[in-house]
């Protein structure tokens, strides 16, 4: 199975939920070196390590995916900005990791699935259903993202390779340190009480999801107890975008 954003938050979940129910080999890519190979050093499994950007068209020419089965195309960023004042370098810096980054990595892992098929998982948002202010660039990424893992289930479908993506709403890790204003708070009170008083905004359920329970979800879309599901978008969100 090929993960990217291997090294941390819901990737790295994924990465030891697999390993745990007995992949034979996982192929973790991520551009914080350091992070991914200390993480990778305890999964108890065969692994291969790319470090790396995935918008980086010769990674992708250079990988070796041979076999490969299965995919989670996750690797991204977080970021904010009123539309009025997002530099068009910032639009293009989210739209390029979250959404080329995204791209290259789907058609690297449908390449190396054509000839016996596979499941492929697309970490999207429900900042990519629903709307709000201050999230333009991440959104559109988001929203694009799930139309992507949509026309793939449909282009896949011929070679027996299923595409889902998933719309997680809050999940604690890293990547609200992305976000300056997050950050910021962050260092002043804490990150367990940053995300009690994010998810107490619009969050039914009050609190935000742990990476293993976003990565469970994962695991159950690319097993065969999905074998009919492709194209779908599963919603985890605690009630977020109702
Ligand atoms: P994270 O910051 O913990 O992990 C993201 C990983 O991706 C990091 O290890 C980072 O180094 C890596 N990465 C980022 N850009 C990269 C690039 N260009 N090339 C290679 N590696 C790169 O964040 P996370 O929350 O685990 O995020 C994983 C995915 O889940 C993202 O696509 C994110 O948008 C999505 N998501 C997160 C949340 C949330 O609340 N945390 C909610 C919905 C969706």
């Amino acid at each position: 199975c090929l993960i990217t954003g291997a090294a941390s938050g819901i990737g790295a979940a994924t990465a030891c939920l697999l390993a745990a129910q007995g992949a034979k080999k996982l192929i973790l890519v991520d551009f914080d070196e350091e992070k991914l190979a200390d993480f990778a050093f305890s999964l108890p499994c065969e692994r291969q390590l790319i470090v790396g950007d995935v918008t980086d068209e010769h990674l992708w020419h250079d990988a070796d995916l041979t076999g490969l089965t299965h995919a989670v195309v996750n690797a991204g960023i977080g970021a904010g900005g009123a539309i009025a004042d997002l530099p068009l370098a910032e639009w293009r810096r989210v739209l390029s990791i979250n959404l080329d980054g995204a791209f290259l990595t789907l058609q690297a892992a449908m390449r190396a699935m054509s000839s016996r098929g596979g499941a492929i998982v697309m970490t999207a948002s429900a900042a990519g259903l629903k709307a709000e202010p201050g999230i333009a660039a991440y959104a559109a990424s988001k929203a694009a993202v799930i139309q992507l893992a949509r026309v793939a289930a449909k282009e896949g479908a011929a070679a027996a390779i299923r595409v889902n993506s998933i719309a997680p709403g809050g999940v604690e890790t890293p990547i609200w340190r992305g976000i300056p204003a997050i950050a910021e708070m962050i260092e002043k009170e804490g990150e367990d009480a940053v995300f009690k008083s994010m998810a107490s905004i619009a969050t039914p359920l009050g609190r935000y999801a742990k990476p293993e329970e976003i990565a469970a979800q994962i695991a159950f879309l690319l097993s065969d107890s999905c074998g009919f599901v492709t194209g779908a978008c599963f919603v985890s969100d605690g009630g977020y975008t109702l």
